[in-house]
């Protein structure tokens, strides 16, 4: 069917953390703009990531916390409502994404419901919504990878876009895949009160992170009562009356009432036919941007997960900024910004800039220092002693490098790290801080330290 293409100044594709204030900016200098999603508005974000995984864990961290209080001398019995507990979940998903179909509407963003696809370069269609505009912005995300499991898509299994629909808690659930996701889902939902298993492919979890970040957190996972099944795979699952029966590669067998699926993400970007716009794809399916996120096709750019930056929130929002200055003329790119993230299990795991590996692998002659949580007066006190600080160096110049901080909410600790090195300082600037006394920020001071006579 011929359609022909309305004119309008900019296409955005998808209604993530990037495309969303972007739309919204270019409305406001403006330009008539038009957003494509195909879902919910809000994207991964909002949707099926952080707002409900972190709502998800405040119930089951304060209930691990609780419980773990009895070694402090606190005593009672501590339980989850689960369906309560996903019924706040689902209440902040919807007041997010009320939120975000505000900010479209009053900005006079025209929001088209459908799924997008290229026509050319310069035409994006979905349904019988045709437009064509001098500037495109894709910014269409990732979802859960099916890894190849026999039997898998016989039975019904959740991931990340199901699990925060549940209304009940299985009883025993297995979770495929030992990264982030999966560690923060799987404690959570031990800590709610059902029998965790989680298999891993590599023979530690997180085995991106060093291996001694690994082992803190399989101990708290193994203290939460979790079984861990490591170097192993699913090899095959199929239903087994109410149940359903997971084999592994070692030969067990497990009876589940739930599967969780969280062994990676694949990049949304079937449905887009680039190939009929020349924007190129790598081996992958990712979008393949320049260093200014521009593709290979002239006038379009791609953003956050689906452009294969690293795949959290505060990038694809950060990619906005810097797509926005670089179309405002102002010399940016990718590349210049401190990154840092976290894993919100518990202990946390908070990272920012280069592991010691990374930098000696980069070229750059670098040096690590670690403290363990029980060096610090706050861990041991509140009974938190599980962890440790770690500060990489540049031998050259003495500048902060980056940090692991593994320990209570370390998430939010590691930002010190984050606007020193945006800062370009020097690990004696955080050497002659003086911290407060009886803190976990004492203690990056403290880490510095080691460097004076090191
Ligand atoms: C369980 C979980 C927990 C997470 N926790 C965190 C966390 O704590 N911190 C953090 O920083 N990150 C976290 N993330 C990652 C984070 O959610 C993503 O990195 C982020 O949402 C990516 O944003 P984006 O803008 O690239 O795309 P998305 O937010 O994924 O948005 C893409 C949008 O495009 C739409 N779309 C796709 N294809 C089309 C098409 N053809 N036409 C129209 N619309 C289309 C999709 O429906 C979607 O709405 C988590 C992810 C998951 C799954």
């Amino acid at each position: 069917m011929e359609r022909s293409a309305v004119k309008t100044d900019a296409i955005v594709i998808g209604s993530g953390q990037g495309g969303v204030p972007l739309a919204v900016d270019l409305a406001g200098s403006g330009k008539s703009v038009v957003l494509f999603e195909r879902a919910e508005l809000g994207g991964t974000c909002i949707n099926t990531g952080c707002t409900p995984s972190k709502s998800f864990l405040a119930a089951a961290h304060t209930a691990g916390r609780a419980r773990s209080a009895s070694a402090l001398g606190v005593r009672g019995d501590v339980t989850i409502d689960f369906g309560a507990t996903m019924e706040r979940v689902r209440g902040i998903i919807a007041s997010f994404r009320e939120g975000v179909q505000r900010r479209i509407e009053s900005a006079g963003v025209r929001c088209v419901h459908g799924e997008a696809s290229f026509v050319d370069a310069k035409t994006v269609a979905a349904g019988e919504h045709c437009f064509t505009a001098p500037l495109i912005v894709i910014d269409t995300g990732a979802s859960p990878a099916a890894p190849p499991i026999e039997g898998l898509a016989s039975v019904s299994y959740l991931t990340d876009k199901t699990f925060f629909a549940q209304k009940r808690l299985p009883k025993r659930v297995v979770v495929v895949g030992g990264g982030y996701i999966g560690l923060e889902l799987g404690q959570g939902i031990a800590r709610c009160g059902a029998r965790v298993d989680i298999i891993q492919h590599a023979d530690r979890v997180l085995e991106r992170e060093e291996p001694d970040v690994s082992d803190v957190l399989e101990r708290a996972l193994r203290a939460d009562g979790i079984a861990l099944h490591l170097a192993c795979d699913v090899v095959k699952v199929a239903r087994s009356g109410d149940a359903i029966a997971v084999t592994l590669s070692n030969g067990t067998v497990l009876a589940a009432d739930a599967l969780l699926v969280a062994t990676g993400r694949v990049p949304n970007t079937a449905a887009l036919r680039c190939d009929a716009a020349g924007i190129a794809l790598d081996r992958r399916g990712y979008i393949t941007i320049d260093d200014r996120f521009h593709t290979t096709a002239d006038g379009v750019y791609a953003i956050g997960d689906v452009a294969g930056q690293p795949a959290f929130t505060h990038v694809s929002w950060e990619d906005y900024r810097r797509v926005k200055a670089i179309l405002a003329g102002k010399e940016r790119t990718r590349h210049d910004r401190v990154l840092g993230y976290a894993v919100y299990t518990e202990p946390q795991v908070g990272r920012a800039g280069l592991t010691l590996d990374e930098a000696r692998a980069s070229g750059i002659p670098a040096r690590a220092v670690t403290l363990p949580v029980t060096n610090i007066a706050r861990g041991i006190e509140w009974g938190q002693e599980l962890g440790f600080y770690r500060l990489v160096v540049d031998e050259r110049d003495d500048r902060i490098l980056g940090a692991t901080l593994v320990g209570y909410e370390t998430a939010e600790l590691v930002h010190v790290f984050i606007a020193l090195m945006e800062a370009g300082a020097t690990w004696q600037t955080l050497e002659q801080m003086v911290g407060i006394h009886p803190t976990y920020g004492e203690g990056l001071p403290s880490l510095a330290r080691l460097l004076v006579h090191g």
